[in-house]
């Protein structure tokens, strides 16, 4: 579905991203871990160009998208995002949130967005607050109607940076229960996350992204079994477990 060839990203004389080779097959989740600064945002953000590479290629469904005259609003319906900072448009409800992405890129009635806005509103668990704005919802709630509005587009891809990071403990485990059902019902999902046991039990791969480079790429039983003696990945481990 992705692939990446050797991309790398410079902010004026500082490397962050040395050559990334990475491919995400349809249907798969893999989750990307990493110490801070070590480029797991920047790598994000050069897949749906909120960065552009330095160097390299990047191919969504075989389309280059380094190309000259590629179409940003229809690669970022086709591939969602959300982010540590849950950014709703702060002076519509949860519902118009929702509802208002599918009317203007995709150019649903207002009868059909609302239909589908409300199937995934009651998917996430916020059907109760459909009508609130975002400042009288807490963190979890905002997350997972950001999650709504990115699943509402249809995307053949959602990439999560972070997502539960800004979020009080107590409600991690709903958004991480939410994104749990999107990755069974068969969404491909490339996931930054701190969250180990999601790593563990979600994902399919863990990459783990060191310098700049990807020092680790493997299933989730190798990459956190015994008998992986990366020194950077256990000396990562044992910070975070
Ligand atoms: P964290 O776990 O803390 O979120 P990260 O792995 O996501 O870290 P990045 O945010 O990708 O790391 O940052 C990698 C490096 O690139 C850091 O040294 C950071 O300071 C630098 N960097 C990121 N964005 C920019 C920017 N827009 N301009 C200059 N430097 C940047
Ligand atoms: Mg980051």
């Amino acid at each position: 579905l992705l692939t990446t060839k050797a991309i790398t990203k410079k902010f004026g004389t500082l490397d962050v991203l040395k050559g990334i080779d990475f491919t995400i097959e349809p249907g798969e989740v893999v989750a990307v871990i990493g110490p801070s600064g070590g480029g797991k945002s920047t790598f994000l953000r050069c897949l749906n160009l909120l960065e552009r590479p330095t160097s390299g290629h990047v191919l969504f469904d075989d389309e280059d998208l380094l190309a000259p005259n590629v179409n940003l609003d229809r690669l970022r319906s086709r591939m969602g995002m959300v982010f540590q900072q849950f950014n709703l448009f702060h002076n519509l409800t949860a519902l118009r949130n929702v509802v208002l992405p599918q009317i203007n890129v995709l150019g649903k009635t207002k009868a059909e967005a609302e239909a589908h806005a409300m199937e995934l509103l009651e998917k996430v668990g916020m059907t109760h607050r459909a009508n609130a704005y975002p400042s009288q919802l807490s963190g979890g709630q905002k997350q997972r109607v950001a999650i709504a509005r990115a699943v509402a587009m249809s995307p053949k891809l959602m990439l999560f940076d972070e997502p539960t990071s800004a979020l009080d403990p107590e409600v991690v485990k709903d958004v991480l229960g939410v994104m749990t059902d999107l990755a069974r019902q068969g969404m491909t999902m490339i996931v930054v996350t701190h969250e180990m046991g999601f790593a563990r039990k979600v994902a399919d791969r863990v990459v783990f992204i060191d310098g700049g480079v990807i020092a680790a790429d493997m299933p989730p039983e190798e990459f956190f079994g015994e008998d992986n003696t990366n020194p950077r990945v256990r000396e990562f481990l044992d910070k975070v477990l």
